[in-house]
């Protein structure tokens, strides 16, 4: 995928806010908002200098995507086409909420260009939903899936979280087989996180409810690898399972650390060498842009070794790992040339393998993946590269 870049848009509505969430959104902005938003989107845009090579993907997150009118999104894809060739094969995902798709939307959407869905399903059932705040109930997750293929998307992604409290082996297990009897195309299966300040954590705190016990939420993940696996749909990075063929294309760009650019409030994009974001506030994002001023907040410029460390941590998330050649290519050094000590230790602890010309991780370097990205992270450089 070398040459190719993508393009994230942030749309941070959403029409209620789920507990666990500390995403970049906002509740209750009305449809002046979004049109005044996707505006700014795409005055953001007609200001940008476009990285070199094809763009390989349009990816609408948030938020809600879904929410706001499918012709304010097709405005954004219009204004990309003024800017650069869009290939048949451009991925272009809206992600969607249950409850916020119909069929006039699916249809627009189509028109315009979007070749696949990202459907927020979370659980198959109603107490979870609605204990998580999620503003659809199973039905609408059946509805919406049905719906998308009658109007001729080929392409579907659910979501699913295992780990929320109270949640049993037996329920998840019923979430997973209800999603597969879906049919999906692709499956990103999320462990429940608890970010710091959300309602989730507070009620935690406070005792009101309680997590499932590590042991459990490992034998939920093992449960569904075999499951998606025994249904054809293949595991490619640690949370995410496809059919051969309908492997995100957008978060490749991620893993691969190829370049992004990025439109949008709060939202960051990469350029080797660097990455920067935009201001988080929506109505800041939108009064600088309408102003003239570029909405940048902050950057970060990384080394190379920081680049090499990233490069290797995310890229070994992938079921195939890291191409020792593509890691040469691009850094001009081995691995072991540039952290020799930390794969000796990884190996040592049995978290990696090395098989022909990739490092992999190994089953338990899966399980535990964030020892892995911390080590990287902190490994320091045994050869004197460029900074
Ligand atoms: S719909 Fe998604 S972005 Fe919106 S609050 Fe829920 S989890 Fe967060």
């Amino acid at each position: 995928m070398s040459g190719e870049w993508g393009l994230y848009v942030h749309i941070p509505f959403c029409q209620a806010r789920c507990t666990y969430c500390d995403f970049n959104t906002v509740t209750g902005m009305g449809e002046d908002m979004h049109e005044r938003y996707v505006k700014a989107l795409i005055q953001e845009l007609a200001e940008e200098r476009l990285p070199d090579g094809s763009l390989a993907s349009i990816y609408f997150g948030g938020g809600t995507p879904s929410l706001v009118d499918a012709d304010l999104l097709g405005a954004v894809i219009d204004q990309v086409r003024l800017k650069t060739a869009l290939a048949p094969r451009t991925e272009i995902t809206v992600e969607t909420n249950p409850g916020t798709v119909t069929a006039e939307k699916l249809s627009r959407w189509a028109q315009a260009g979007v070749n696949r869905l990202s459907i927020g399903a979370q659980a198959l059932q109603n107490h979870h939903l609605s204990a998580l705040n999620r503003i659809h109930d199973a039905g609408a997750i059946q509805d919406t899936v049905s719906l998308a293929r009658n109007h001729g998307f080929s392409n579907i992604s659910l979501d699913a979280i295992y780990g929320i409290p109270g949640q049993t082996l037996t329920e998840w297990q019923a979430t997973v087989t209800g999603l597969l009897a879906l049919s999906p195309d692709h499956l990103s299966l999320y462990a429940l996180m608890v970010e710091e300040g959300t309602p989730l954590q507070k009620s935690l705190e406070r005792g009101e409810q309680r997590l499932p016990l590590g042991d459990l939420v490992a034998d939920m993940a093992d449960w569904a690898e075999k499951a998606l696996t025994d249904q054809g749909l293949m595991p490619y990075e640690i949370s995410n399972y496809a059919r051969p063929g309908f492997a995100s294309r957008h978060n490749q760009l991620y893993w691969k650390l190829l370049p992004y650019l990025a439109l949008g409030a709060g939202a960051h994009a990469y350029h080797p060498g660097r990455r920067w974001w935009n201001v988080r506030g929506v109505r800041r994002y939108m009064e600088m842009v309408e102003h003239g001023q570029d909405p940048v907040d902050g950057e970060e410029i990384l080394t190379a070794a920081e680049e090499m460390r990233e490069y290797l941590w995310l890229g070994l998330r992938q079921w195939v790992g890291v191409s020792v050649p593509a890691f040469s290519e691009r850094f001009g050094c081995h691995p072991k040339e540039a952290f020799g000590p930390v794969w000796l230790s990884l190996g040592n602890m049995g978290l990696v393998a090395w098989h022909d010309s990739r490092i992999i991780l190994t089953e338990r370097g899966r399980d535990m993946a964030n020892v892995v990205a911390r080590a990287l992270v902190d490994a320091p450089l045994a050869l004197s590269v460029s900074p």
